[in-house]
């Protein structure tokens, strides 16, 4: 690896997945499957890039102090560590979801809210949830948790949560209601401010890649959408905009089922 080697920061899991095809589209491939092996550095099709695998909630401190020149992070991990020394040039609208309030479906949240009640909120996320209670002008008393937070209201330790909501299965397995819609959630590509710099050349062409493969959803159009995404058995394909899409295998008889926009 030469002395101008990239480093980018992924954590496993959706944002590892949702990356690679913007990789693709920046001309890289990951050669090494992160489930096969225990190695934490993975090698590239390029000669000068390098995957490092961190903990999501690690990524942004790895690319604030240089350990990766860039990284994929989700908003509420930006916001919760801070953004300083990040650059932050691209939504790149995947691992998308929402951070909202949750409580038990037997709490009357919005009386609550208007008696001016403390309520106690368990969370991974104070800063946002500080922020957000606040803004509202909502008293609370917060429980720093580090997961399983749909536990909290079921065990008294809470009246609501503060947590990610993708499908709302999590919600609804626990018997918990989503009452407030925070913000939406998306990964950003965040870039280590000297790195950009002193890797201009390597790292410009990386940024406009991704921004032009998200830009660029042709081909997609021609899909229809035919069942809700949290109901579907089938697979998820995710385009460069980071909408999903039911892909699956139909074996359709003479029967005309309807119309699929060509
Ligand atoms: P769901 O059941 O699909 O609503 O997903 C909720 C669970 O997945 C919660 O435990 C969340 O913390 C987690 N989750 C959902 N979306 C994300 C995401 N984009 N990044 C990390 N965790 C997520």
């Amino acid at each position: 690896m030469s002395d101008a080697a990239l480093t980018l920061a992924l954590s496993k899991g959706r944002i590892f997945d949702e990356t690679l095809p913007l990789l693709r589209a920046a001309g890289m491939e990951i050669t090494e499957d992160p489930d096969k092996s225990r190695k934490l550095i993975l090698n590239t099709s390029r000669d000068d890039v390098r995957v490092v695998l961190v903990r999501a909630s690690d990524v942004p401190t790895y690319v604030q102090y240089g350990g990766a020149d860039l990284g994929v992070t989700g908003l509420d991990t930006l916001i919760e560590h801070g953004s300083q020394g990040l650059y932050q040039p691209l939504d790149l609208k995947i691992a998308r979801c929402r951070m909202s309030v949750a409580v038990r479906s037997d709490f009357d949240y919005a009386a609550m809210v208007k008696q001016g009640a403390r309520l106690k909120v368990a969370t991974k996320y104070t800063t946002i949830a500080r922020d957000f209670f606040a803004s509202k002008g909502v008293h609370v008393d917060m429980v720093k948790l580090y997961g399983s937070m749909e536990l909290a209201p079921l065990t008294g330790l809470a009246d609501a949560i503060v947590d990610l909501v993708s499908t709302g299965n999590t919600l609804k397995a626990n018997h918990l209601v989503e009452v407030e819609r925070i913000m939406d959630i998306s990964s950003r590509l965040v870039v280590n401010q000297a790195s950009l710099k002193m890797k201009q050349a390597q790292i410009r062409p990386i940024i406009d890649a991704f921004a032009k493969a998200l830009a660029d959803k042709r081909g997609m159009e021609r899909y229809g959408f035919a069942l809700p995404m949290d109901e579907a058995a089938a697979k998820v394909l995710i385009d460069f905009g980071g909408r999903q899409w039911l892909v699956w295998n139909a074996h359709f008889k003479r029967e005309r089922i309807g119309d699929v926009p060509t």
